[in-house]
């Protein structure tokens, strides 16, 4: 079947173990969104909500697109569905020709799943790693990739109905995506009647162990650096 963008729904899974569908590209190409700037913003984009958004967001600010805003219909779908407000989406991209190959659209299942990790970025990226089977998706091989790709090289992207949070930004990181867009910010889903603060684990990080929300130990074990030596010593695959 075709959806309405034209694109083709390989495999659909709204059962509670994933919460994703795969969809097979057409030549559509990506391209940023334009770049706005504050104070003057196109109607379609909506400024910061908070004065520390605008410190924050200032050299960030750009337009809107079609992919972002797919990302925010999913939000809107998962919160109508049972799931969290939030939907991301992850694009696989020729590196030479910037066509989009295929994408994962993924929504949070926190509370469909029973996994507190189940944020629709993690969704997005687990998805996007087991359909490809590989770890990096900043630079993907056409060797490697279990799935087609006209090219010799592509990579992912990321978009997200809302700022990810630091959990989420890590595995951004840890799976080297090299470019993120998000809509919403942390501070529209802190305002009351939302509720998703995150406000307290990037508090948290700044301060001593001694002083965190977590009570945390470091324990003197007396095998604590046997596998980095196991490590050091073997034939590895680093990442
Ligand atoms: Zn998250």
């Amino acid at each position: 079947m075709f959806a309405k963008t034209g694109f083709k729904i390989d495999m659909e899974n709204s059962s509670n173990e994933l919460q994703y569908r795969i969809i097979e590209g057409t030549r559509e190409v990506f391209s940023e969104p334009e770049r706005t700037h504050l104070g003057h913003n196109s109607k379609k984009t909506s400024p910061p909500t908070s004065p520390q958004g605008l410190n924050l967001y200032a050299e960030i600010i750009t337009g809107s697109n079609k992919w972002i805003e797919r990302a925010c219909e999913l939000a809107a779908e998962s919160a109508k569905t049972g799931g969290g407000p939030f939907g991301a989406i992850v694009l696989q991209i020729d590196s030479e020709t910037s066509q989009i190959l295929r994408l994962w659209e993924a929504w949070n299942s926190v509370t469909c799943n029973n996994d507190p990790t189940a944020h629709a970025e993690i969704n997005a990226i687990r998805a996007a790693c087991a359909s490809l089977r590989v770890y990096n998706l900043g630079k993907i091989p056409k060797s490697l990739a279990a799935l087609n790709q006209p090219g010799e090289w592509s990579h992912c992207i990321i978009l997200s109905s809302c700022e990810p949070c630091p959990m989420c930004y890590s595995a951004i990181a840890w799976a080297r995506i090299p470019e993120l867009y998000f809509a919403a910010t942390r501070f529209d889903a802190a305002q009351p009647g939302v509720g998703f603060s995150d406000e307290a684990i990037y508090d948290d990080l700044r301060k001593p162990y001694s002083k965190r929300l977590i009570k945390v130990y470091k324990c003197n074990a007396p095998n604590s650096l046997n596998a980095f030596q196991v490590w050091k010593q073997i034939d590895k695959q680093m990442y």
